[in-house]
């Protein structure tokens, strides 16, 4: 269904070898290796620790049980770990808390992998971004600790930093990762998900929980040729904190079609509406943005703060305060139906899955704009639009 193909500037990108429909599962992919994500978790299936892991008999570190203990992506590091005694003083309250040995075992894990050699070829394939990601001191320091701990502490002295600095960066640039109830992260590193390019406005999702395998679907019709995309993360917050969040963690400026498009699709999903009643959508600097009705130009600064403000009133107002917060904001002046603020509280006002009905039975206005957006950004295919799609014709 899909082909390897080379896009200058990019490298390796997946297209469409043929028409897809939406709704299809384009991918399956195993994971190359699942790994902790800096966090407490069992090493055997990655999920949270809680009062009833134990340690492993092997090697003391938490697991939930004998059959994880027993996990064959532990098995070698046990036998590490047991023979150099290291295992983590952890206990309760250190469960939720970011970890140190766990970002080792990371790590760790990749550069076991490398020691298969089909395997090593794939990992060695993958890009790292090490140049960009090496002027963070913090990251050049903490790669110089992993690899010294690995040589002295765990006896492994063919690591060099060099390894240790690909391990990372293919991870952190490759690696789809999942937050489990509580906090903690795990991660998984996919072949074939690893060559999907980003896009504000994807073309394919992950259909459930990534795991050792994973599917990914289209969520739109995909025509032959067209590059496969995803979203590397959550695609419904405004355009330049998405561009802001790939800038910092995955080393790159976006050009995607949203990207490219001042209007969004003439959503202008992240632009406020000027008291003219146009969009302020075109900036005309990183500095500053321009009225695309009457040309008045409003400096980013004057208004980025509360606008980021309104998002956090939203994401963070109790259930009971969204339907006070809506009567508020859907007559604040600068935001339009279509703007991410009213966006993110149309989809708490309506909750799906939940039994409750919606807090307040949608203005078609709002239910229109909502499937417009998620239509346009996520795509009609997608379980997103699908599940949205429900409440709003109940
Ligand atoms: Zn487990
Ligand atoms: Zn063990
Ligand atoms: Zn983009
Ligand atoms: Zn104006």
């Amino acid at each position: 269904m899909w082909s390897i193909s080379h896009k200058a500037g990019i490298g390796r990108v997946l297209v469409a070898a043929q028409d897809i429909s939406a709704d299809t599962v384009v991918i399956v992919d195993t994971a190359l290796v699942e790994t902790p994500d800096g966090f407490p978790v069992c090493l055997g299936c990655l999920a949270s620790l809680s009062s009833l892991s134990i340690p492993c008999p092997g090697c003391g570190w938490r697991v939930c049980g004998g059959e994880c203990a027993r996990a064959e992506q532990h098995q070698e590091e046990c036998r590490i770990f047991r023979e150099r005694k290291i295992v983590p003083t952890i206990n309760y309250v250190h469960y939720f808390l970011p970890h140190g040995l766990y970002l080792v075992v990371q790590v760790l894990r990749v550069l076991l992998v490398t020691r298969n050699r089909e395997k090593r070829d794939m990992v060695e394939n993958l890009m790292d971004h090490w140049e960009e990601r090496s002027t963070d001191n913090g990251v050049e320091e903490m790669v110089k600790y992993v690899a010294a701990f690995c040589r002295h502490k765990l006896g492994l002295e063919w690591v060099t930093k060099e390894n240790v600095c690909h391990a990372y960066g293919v991870i952190k640039t490759n690696a789809v990762g999942w937050i489990n109830p509580g906090g903690s992260r795990q991660c998984y590193l996919y072949p074939q998900v690893s060559l999907l390019s980003h896009s504000c406005a994807p073309n394919m999702e992950i259909l459930e929980k990534p795991d050792r395998t994973v599917q990914m679907g289209s969520s739109r019709d995909i025509k032959k040729g067209e590059q496969l995309t995803w979203s590397y993360c959550d695609f419904l917050i405004s355009k330049h904190s998405i561009q802001t969040k790939l800038r910092n963690v995955w080393k790159f400026d976006c050009k995607c079609s949203r990207c490219l498009d001042q209007t969004e699709f003439g959503l202008h999903y992240s632009s406020l509406k000027c008291t003219c009643g146009g969009y302020l959508s075109q900036r005309t600097s990183s500095q500053a943005v321009k009225c695309d009705n009457c040309e008045d130009v409003w400096r980013v600064e004057d208004y980025s703060e509360e606008e980021a403000g309104l998002a956090r009133e939203v994401s963070q107002a109790a259930d009971s305060d969204i339907a006070t917060l809506f009567e508020k904001l859907s007559g604040h002046q600068h935001l339009h139906p279509t703007h991410y603020v009213l966006v993110m509280l149309y989809m708490r006002l309506l909750q799906p899955g939940s039994d409750q009905p919606p807090a307040l039975p949608l203005s078609s206005e709002c239910g229109t704009a909502l499937l417009q957006v998620l239509g346009s950004l996520a795509g009609e295919g997608s379980q997103l639009y699908k599940r949205y799609q429900l409440c709003c014709t109940r």
